[in-house]
């Protein structure tokens, strides 16, 4: 059947009604009324056939009363679906069933209805009953059409027929079983239906209100990244481009859409970027660490210093990489305008400082002719204070040095006996002047001979030797080098001074720090001892930690790795 048709024959039968069980039943007579109509067109087809053929032997009055009984049914059906549609469907079905009943009276001989073949007719109506109306009805139209056979049996003077009669009732009870069981399962349906549909409303609204939170939370996320100054971009776990905020675009000096999409290489393969640069980018951008660790690039005219870190969702889950361009061309270039002065300087006074030095010790050891007690004297200051003030050079030099990144270090293989003995050599003297003992030790599981840069390694032990000496008034102080483990080795200088307070102790290393209230003022000194030693330990791959209590003394640890392969145990 085509869909045309299908759609005529479903307005044909369907009624909108708001209680769908109405609906329902007024739908359902129409189908039968609709079905009456088509058998009855059917079978007046097959019967005018049968009369056409068979013409002699059938009675014109036969004839009429056929036609008169069909057309009758025809049109009271009709009427009944018109009933239906546009009155009220319970007068419409109990109009059917009535109808039925009477049209069942006629549809046999007297005989045959209330005794004989025809009294099946009568149990369509009980079951319709309790289909179109209400269930209980069935028991009233069993009561009818029993009421109905007994008075045709009467008229036929033939008892009444009451197998047939308890047979009625018993299929009422069926139809009423049946029609009930139906409605209470319709019942219990389109209550669950409704839990259903309030549910689903309520997940509805729900997600509603989470979703335009979550775009209100997107939107305000957005504003803050548009309105940061540093440039900042966002690559999903792909390496794509999913976010760029205007301050990148205009560091970079790209639209908004050649940066959307784009991949982490793409990003790189700047034409402006060398090699070195690049590499760096790419692999900051491609292999970030979970916590941001900045680099500083060259890009086109400008030096950019550039963090990343990993995203995560609040679950763990990977989602992407951010980066934080910051434009650091004025500080970068202030850095090396303050690195070339201090190296300027540094070199312009070392070399009169130096002659100084050299002359004054010529005048104490009297080579250009006898001198006073007096003279000797003034020449020891002019020689302590311009070693002090030599020292104080070479360390600005050495950070000068380290900042701009042209200290390098020299490892070769050194004796470490001879290390120790050279520093003994050193400040020996400085101690024993202040009155403190200088001692020192080695490991024995360490190797005689190790691979390191012995200049620097001196200098971080006369360093960190010196500030002991400046910080003990009385006492000893101890240096060693120690066996740490396979990998590592330890230099450790010890003593008996005033020790740094604890809030102090992370602060020491940083250049130009000096803690307050001690002695260190008066000590001579400019905070960079200690800033020289941590970056030297830095650039040989070691570390250095302090430990110290006020009034006992500190000890200072500098880890470094071992390195034995080519000086051999
Ligand atoms: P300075 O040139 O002032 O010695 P450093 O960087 O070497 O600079 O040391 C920083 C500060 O740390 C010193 O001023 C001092 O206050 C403290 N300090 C360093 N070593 C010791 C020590 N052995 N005992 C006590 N305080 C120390």
């Amino acid at each position: 059947m085509s869909l045309k048709r299908l759609n005529f024959f479903n307005r044909l039968i369907h009624i909108t009604s708001d209680d769908s069980d109405e609906s329902r039943r007024r739908q359902l007579l129409n189908i039968i009324l609709l079905g009456v109509i088509v058998l009855t067109i059917i079978l007046m087809a097959i019967l005018i056939i049968y009369l056409l053929a068979n013409r002699q032997q059938t009675a014109s009055n036969d004839i009429k009363l056929i036609f008169i009984v069909a057309g009758g049914l025809l049109l009271g059906t009709a009427g009944i679906y018109f009933l239906n549609r546009y009155v009220r469907r319970g007068i419409a079905s109990i109009v059917f069933l009535v109808f039925f009943v009477i049209i069942f009276n006629f549809a046999d001989s007297p005989d045959q209805l209330a005794n004989g073949r025809s009294i099946i007719l009568f149990s369509i109506p009980i079951v319709m009953a309790s289909i179109l109306l209400k269930p209980y009805l069935s028991f009233i139209f069993a009561a009818i059409v029993s009421l109905d056979i007994i008075l045709l049996a009467l008229w036929i003077d033939s008892p009444p027929n009451f197998p047939a009669i308890t047979v009625f009732f018993l299929l009422a009870l069926l139809s009423w079983l049946a029609a009930r069981s139906l409605d209470q399962a319709l019942h219990e349906l389109r209550r669950t239906n409704a839990t259903l549909d309030q549910l689903v409303q309520e997940r509805t609204r729900q997600l509603e209100k989470s979703l335009s939170r979550e775009r209100i939370e997107a939107g305000r996320n957005q504003a803050i990244l548009e309105s940061i100054a540093d440039g900042v971009i966002v690559f999903d776990v792909t390496g794509t481009v999913i976010n760029a905020n205007p301050a990148l675009l205009q560091l970079l000096e790209r639209e908004p859409q050649e940066v959307k999409g784009m991949n982490v290489n793409d990003l790189t393969r700047s034409r402006s970027m060398d090699a070195r640069n690049r590499g760096i980018l790419a692999g900051l951008l491609t292999n970030p660490g979970q916590q941001g660790t900045s680099y500083r690039i060259s890009w086109k005219k400008k030096t950019l210093s550039v963090t990343s870190s990993q995203v995560f969702s609040t679950e763990g889950v990977h989602i992407g990489t951010v980066a934080v361009f910051r434009d650091f061309t004025r500080e970068a270039e202030i850095e090396r305008m303050k690195n070339t002065f201090l190296a300027v300087v540094s070199h312009e006074l070392r070399t009169p400082l130096n002659s100084v030095l050299g002359y004054a010790e010529m005048l104490k050891e009297a080579i250009y002719g006898p001198i006073n007690e007096k003279q000797i004297h003034a020449a020891d200051r002019i020689i302590s204070n311009s070693s002090r003030l030599l020292s104080i050079i070479n360390d600005l030099l050495d950070q000068a040095q380290i900042e701009a990144g042209r200290l390098i270090i020299h490892p070769s293989p050194f004796k470490l006996a001879e290390l120790i003995k050279n520093v003994h050599e050193v400040l020996d003297k400085l101690s024993q002047d202040k009155g403190l003992v200088l001692t020192s030790g080695c490991d024995p599981r360490l190797p005689d001979t190790i691979v390191g840069d012995q200049v620097r390694l001196q200098q971080i032990l006369i360093n960190l030797i010196n500030n002991s000496i400046k910080f003990t008034r009385q006492g000893s102080i101890h240096f060693r080098a120690v066996w740490h483990d396979r990998k590592h080795w330890r230099l450790e200088v010890q003593d008996s001074g005033i020790g740094i307070p604890q809030e102090e102790l992370s602060r020491i290393f940083d250049s130009f720090h000096q803690v307050n209230g001690t002695a260190s003022r008066e000590s001579g000194g400019f905070g960079l001892g200690l800033s020289i030693v941590k970056q030297l330990a830095g650039l040989m791959g070691g570390s250095v930690t302090a430990v110290s209590k006020v009034g006992e003394g500190s000890l200072f640890t500098v880890l470094l790795p071992l390195d034995t392969q080519k000086a051999g145990k």
